[in-house]
Parts: C-alpha cells; sequence; structure tokens
C-alpha cells in the first residue's frame, strides 16, 4: 500500500474535520487527517490542570437540541452517549438584585413551549411577558427563511441584534434576562455589535418542530474525550489515518490562467497526495496554509485576513465543597455570564466551577488576578451561600480568537468549493448560515465531504 496517497486529506481536527474525515471513511474513502497540533479537538478540547490533574475544557461548550447535524456526527462515532440533552429548555437564572427564577418550557409543540415558559416566568411583569408576543412575527418569518428557495428576510443584513429587539418591542428588561443571554451564548458578541440575521437564525433553529430543538445539552466529559478521541478511534478502525503534531502546508500547481489544481500536501520533509484536500483550519490559520499564495484563491485569502474575532474568557474555581445546587446558573447583567458546575457535569473526576464571558473584548487585556476576583465577586454576591467556601485554586482561559466576528459589514463568509480543483473547505466559518458553533462546524465538514464522495 502506498502510504502518500490517500483519497481524501483533511487539514485540521477540529469539530469540521474530524466529522468530515468520519463521513469520508463511512463513505469507504481512505483518509489522511493531519493537525498541527499535539491534542485533537482545536478550539474544542481540555487539558490537565497544571496543579490539580484535573482536565479543563479550554472552556465551556454548550449545545441545543437542534445541532442535529452534531448528533448525527456524535451518533456515527459511537459517542451520543458523551452527551446529556435536556428534555425542554429549562434554565434558572439571578438577576442583578439577586432574585432567583427558572425559566421552563413545558412538553408543548414549538412555539407554544417557550410561549408558555415566558408568560410563566416569574423574573418578568407582565408587560415584558407580553412584549415577547411582539417577536412572534419575525420569527414566524425566521421559521419561514429557512425553506429552500426562500427570499423572506425576518432581519435585515444592517441590523444589530439590539436593534432587531427594540424594533420588534422588546423591553429592556426581558432584553437583559432573555434575549442578551442568548445571543451572547448563542453568537458570542454583544447584541448591539453583532447582526441580526445570524441571531434569527438560530432562534429559527431552536424553535424547530420539535420543543426538544430549544433545549440544552452537556458534554458530560472533558470535550477532546468527548468526540474527538472517538472520531480518531472510528476514523482508524475504518482504514484512516490521523497524524498530530503535523502542521500542513498545501501546494497547489497553477495553470497559468488564474485556476489551478490541488498538488500535494506537506508537512515538514513529509509530503502526501490526494485528488480531494479539505481545510478545516479556522479563518485566522488559512493564508498560512499557502507557501505560495495561489491566484485563483487571492480573494478569499483576503477576506480571512480581514475577519475579525471575538474572544472567551473562563475562569475556574475550586472550592472546598460542592457550591451549586444544579449544573448551571446564568448570572445575566454581569462580565461573566453563566456559572458551570463540572462535579455535576462529569461526575467525580471534577470539582472545579466554569465561569464564563462570551463576547469578551471589553475584559480580555485585563490581569488573571483582575479577572480571578471580578468572577470570585460576582459568584458570592450572587449566591452568598457560596462565602463560606473557602477557594483553593484559580486559573484563567483566554481564548482571543474563540469565534468570527458576525458584526455587519463582516467579509462575506466563504461557501464550501473554491477556484482551486480538488481543494474543498470546511470549519465553522464557512457560509453555514450559523455562527460560530459546533453545529456551524459540523454542518460544514459533512458538506465538504458529500462533495468529495465521487
Ligand atoms: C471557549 C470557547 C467556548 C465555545 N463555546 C461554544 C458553545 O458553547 N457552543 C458551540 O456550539 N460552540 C462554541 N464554541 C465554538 C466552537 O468551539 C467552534 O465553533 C468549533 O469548535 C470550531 O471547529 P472547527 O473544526 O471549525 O475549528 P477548530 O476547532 O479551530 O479546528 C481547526 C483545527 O485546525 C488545526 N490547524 C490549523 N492550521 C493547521 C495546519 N496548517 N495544519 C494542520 N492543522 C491545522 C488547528 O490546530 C485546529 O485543531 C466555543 C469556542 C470557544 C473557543
Amino acid at each position: 500500500m502506498d502510504l502518500t496517497r490517500f483519497d481524501v486529506i483533511v487539514i485540521g481536527a477540529g469539530f469540521a474535520g474530524l466529522s468530515a474525515a468520519s463521513r469520508l471513511t463511512r463513505g469507504g474513502a481512505r483518509v489522511l487527517v493531519l493537525e498541527a497540533r499535539g491534542r485533537l479537538g482545536g478550539r474544542a478540547t481540555a487539558f490537565p490542570d497544571r496543579e490539580t490533574g484535573e482536565l479543563v475544557d479550554n472552556g465551556q461548550h454548550v449545545l441545543l437540541g437542534c445541532y442535529t447535524e452534531t448528533f448525527a456526527f456524535l451518533r456515527d462515532v459511537g459517542a451520543l452517549d458523551n452527551v446529556r440533552l435536556d428534555p425542554q429548555l429549562a434554565v434558572t437564572m439571578i438577576d442583578r438584585a439577586l432574585r432567583r427564577t427558572r425559566l421552563a418550557c413545558p412538553a408543548l409543540p414549538a412555539p407554544f413551549h417557550l410561549v408558555a415558559g415566558v408568560l410563566e416566568w416569574e423574573a418578568l411583569s407582565w408587560r415584558d411577558r407580553l412584549s415577547a408576543l411582539g417577536m412572534a412575527t419575525p420569527l414566524k418569518h425566521a421559521r419561514r427563511e429557512l425553506r429552500p428557495g426562500s427570499t423572506m428576510k425576518a432581519a435585515s443584513p444592517g441590523e444589530t441584534v439590539e436593534g432587531w429587539l427594540v424594533r420588534n418591542g422588546q423591553t429592556p428588561r426581558i432584553r437583559e434576562m432573555l434575549w442578551t443571554p442568548l445571543a451572547l451564548a448563542a453568537l458570542n458578541q454583544p447584541p448591539d455589535q453583532a447582526a441580526a440575521p445570524t441571531f434569527a437564525r438560530v432562534l429559527a433553529e431552536m424553535l424547530g418542530d420539535d420543543a426538544q430543538a430549544a433545549a440544552i445539552a452537556l458534554p458530560t466529559k472533558p470535550l477532546h474525550l468527548m468526540y474527538a478521541e472517538p472520531a480518531r478511534e472510528y476514523i482508524e478502525r475504518h482504514g484512516g489515518t490521523v497524524r498530530t503534531g503535523a502542521l500542513a502546508k498545501v501546494v497547489v500547481s497553477d495553470d497559468g490562467d488564474g485556476g489551478g489544481e490541488v498538488a500535494a500536501v506537506e508537512s515538514g520533509d513529509e509530503r502526501w497526495t490526494a485528488t480531494r484536500v479539505i481545510s478545516s483550519v479556522p479563518w485566522f490559520a488559512f493564508p498560512e496554509l499557502f507557501e505560495r499564495e495561489p491566484p485563483a484563491l487571492r480573494d478569499l485569502l483576503d477576506r480571512a485576513r480581514r475577519l475579525p474575532s471575538s474572544p472567551i474568557v473562563t475562569v475556574n474555581l475550586w472550592f472546598d465543597r460542592r457550591v451549586l445546587d444544579e449544573p448551571f446558573i446564568g448570572l445575566p447583567g454581569r462580565a461573566m455570564q453563566w456559572v458551570f458546575d463540572k462535579r455535576l457535569v462529569f461526575g467525580d473526576e471534577a470539582s472545579h466551577l466554569s465561569l464564563v464571558s462570551s463576547g469578551a473584548a471589553s475584559i480580555l487585556a485585563r490581569s488573571n488576578d483582575e479577572l480571578i476576583q471580578v468572577a470570585h465577586d460576582e459568584l458570592l454576591e450572587a449566591l452568598p451561600e457560596v462565602r463560606s467556601a473557602r477557594l483553593l485554586r484559580a486559573s484563567v482561559v483566554r481564548e482571543p480568537r474563540a469565534t468570527f466576528s458576525l458584526a455587519p459589514g463582516a467579509p462575506a463568509r466563504p461557501s464550501t468549493e473554491t477556484g482551486v480543483k480538488g481543494f474543498f473547505l470546511a470549519g465553522d466559518w464557512i457560509d453555514t448560515g450559523l455562527p460560530a458553533t459546533i453545529e456551524s462546524a459540523v454542518r460544514s465538514g459533512h458538506r465538504a465531504a458529500e462533495l468529495c464522495i465521487w
């Protein structure tokens, strides 16, 4: 067997690359996956904590019931049990006045489950609750927009999420308690910056026919063990090869006429060939894939370089005892918008809390000590009972390029096919219509795999 020749080479082993490679091996292709880092998983991975040895995620990841392709991928690689999906959307929130309430959607068909949940939600006055009805028409339009060939637009491209919500009569209180936490979690950008159409798309998918589409799913294992290692095993069992520590470069032959064809992939002094190559690296790593810039990709490379990123900051806190009574709680209106108890999510192998700040550009440059102080103070203020517990250790994880920016005016996202023959794109930044999420990555991976199976 020629070990330098494959049917498809996939570059990057995050959700996009591993879902593409799994689909391809399932279809019978001989696949090589090249990952630059020593660990699989990309932006959804975990590492051992320096002092406790506990596996710590690079940031809490939340899935939604509407992540249909992600669940299909997890099922394919035998990892579906590594995620726990709630039956319906249910979240506990502690507002800035320290009032603890629960938004719980009953088992009704969508969208009545959300309407009923909001109408019952004690965090809101009646005026706030009724303002939610103002979203009925835009959300109906967003659902219609999902239909193939639809020209319906639920929100205009130049509009921010905040502008869209205000235009549709959402009160400041319902924005602070419901829409802003949802938008920050889904888009990783403050609502006064993120574009409305992508948020409308997320809501349309959450309000799918099945009420469970809006429910939250949490990984029950550290991220690389949750999906990446099972995917590696699956790919290798089906005759594929997964290489880590392999920083790949793509060689494109120039046809002299502005086009080109993929010729080889190199890493160090190794060289492989394939008729199809899938890049599943993120926008910020894409320009580095080429030693010589292929003329056919000039516009794409320019857009990748201009695409701004948006950060996420996570503060992990270890206490001397269990302090939460549920796996996660929303802390709207604070720097750290959610707290997760990894002990309640992972079981006894974990003992830390993770406090998450999405859209964290304004706090990214603060020192670790300052970030830990903010997280600790906000936690103690929201949950005074934690004061009796002793803080044993704290750590900070910064992901400056967690997601790409969804601000109006950002460069157009690329499609799967490129101007180079045999060269395809996957990754959360491909034009799936979804924000930078696991589901966008997996949909792009599956799409690229389908185009490669000839
Ligand atoms: C802290 C944090 C929290 C998040 N929370 C959520 C959440 O709650 N829900 C959600 O849905 N999404 C969340 N996301 C987003 C989600 O993680 C990403 O959308 C998804 O993981 C992107 O997958 P990907 O495969 O497209 O890219 P990546 O995961 O970035 O994978 C690309 C891989 O390519 C590799 N690579 C780059 N260049 C090369 C090269 N030249 N050769 C070989 N390999 C290369 C990289 O090392 C990397 O492993 C979060 C992200 C972060 C950072």
